[in-house]
């Protein structure tokens, strides 16, 4: 079965539309997200658009910074401090990769957890380790979205999660494995988390052997064709974050989108399998949402 991230995303962000207007027939003001992007890299330019984009249709009120690329350190260090200090911006981002002079653990590390709707904060990524109320990043969240709305417990089963990266690897690995504190709709507290988890990576040894013992992979190595069908169990369930661009001169831009896993031999084996596209990605765009509407609503509580 497909596990359709485009059609749970679409849900979801239905009712984020719905929360917002019943909040606004109250007089409330809609949640305000700041994306602060420094320079002029044509692919944040795209993701920034698209985050613009989500929020708007959702009615997120988005606020774009844009900085030369020549702001300094210290510049960029007191746009994050007025921002944590502005109590009209719920969440902000400082979209990443930031440039070469920039320390982008400066930066990240300065921005308030209450209002870190990236997740990517030191203080947010310890209170998830923690088991905290937190904020999560938004791949991580939206993965285990997914497994909620498909009602996919985790309980005792083996996730084996490939990719060790802070993004993805490593907070989801952490998610999967806590004790369940959260519930999530549609499914209750004890159905997720209380995984055994085990993380790989490009220094793993015999991959194949581990995947083959696993009742869930997440794939997370930006590696086509990474996870094949011999290397999976029948009714395995997988997860495969991957974005590749393959090269296609038959596609409309020359390339096309392909994920981690060899869809194509291991979507037979699989009880359920993300594609690619359609799978992780726009539950990734769907959960700064949520974790805009959790700034706003949680403030204090967070
Ligand atoms: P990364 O690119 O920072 O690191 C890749 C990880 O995979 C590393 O930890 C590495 O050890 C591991 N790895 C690489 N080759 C491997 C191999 N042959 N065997 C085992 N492990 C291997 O990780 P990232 O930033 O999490 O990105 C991973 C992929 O996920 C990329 O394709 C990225 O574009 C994609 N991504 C997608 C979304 C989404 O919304 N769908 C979000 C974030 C990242």
């Amino acid at each position: 079965m497909i596990l359709d991230g485009k059609q749970i995303a679409q849900t979801i962000r239905a009712e984020i539309r719905e929360q917002i207007s019943t909040m606004s027939a109250k007089g409330l003001r809609a949640p305000k997200l700041a994306i602060v992007i420094v320079g002029n890299n044509p692919a944040s330019e795209t993701y920034v658009a698209n985050k613009m984009k989500a929020c708007a249709e959702v009615g997120v009120e988005a606020l774009k910074i844009a900085y030369d690329a020549g702001i300094s350190e210290n510049t960029l260090l007191s746009e994050v401090h007025r921002l944590n200090n502005d109590p009209s911006i719920d969440g902000f981002i400082v979209q990443l990769p930031l440039p070469d002079h920039i320390n982008e653990s400066t930066i990240l590390s300065a921005i308030d957890y209450r209002k870190d709707v990236d997740g990517l904060t030191p203080a947010n990524v310890g209170r998830t380790v923690q088991g905290l109320p937190s904020i999560v990043s938004a791949t991580p969240r939206g993965i285990r979205e997914l497994l909620a709305r498909y009602q996919i417990s985790t309980e005792g089963k083996h996730v084996v999660v490939i990719g060790r990266s802070n993004i993805v690897g490593k907070p989801i690995a952490m998610l999967l494995m806590q004790r369940p504190y959260l519930s999530l709709p549609g499914m209750s507290a004890a159905s997720l988390g209380d995984a055994t988890v085990t993380i790989c990576h490009s220094k793993t040894r015999d991959l194949k052997a581990i995947c083959l013992t696993a009742d869930i992979i997440i794939v997370a190595a930006g590696c086509p064709n990474l996870l094949t069908a011999d290397m999976v169990r029948d009714g395995v369930v997988v997860i495969d974050v991957g974005i590749n661009r393959i090269d296609d001169p038959a596609a409309p831009r020359g390339y096309r989108l392909v994920g981690d896993v060899d869809f194509e031999h291991v979507a037979p084996k699989a009880s359920y399998i993300t594609p690619v596209p359609g799978g992780v990605g726009p539950m990734t765009i769907v959960s700064l949402l949520q974790n805009t509407l959790q700034a706003y609503n949680l403030k204090s509580d967070i």
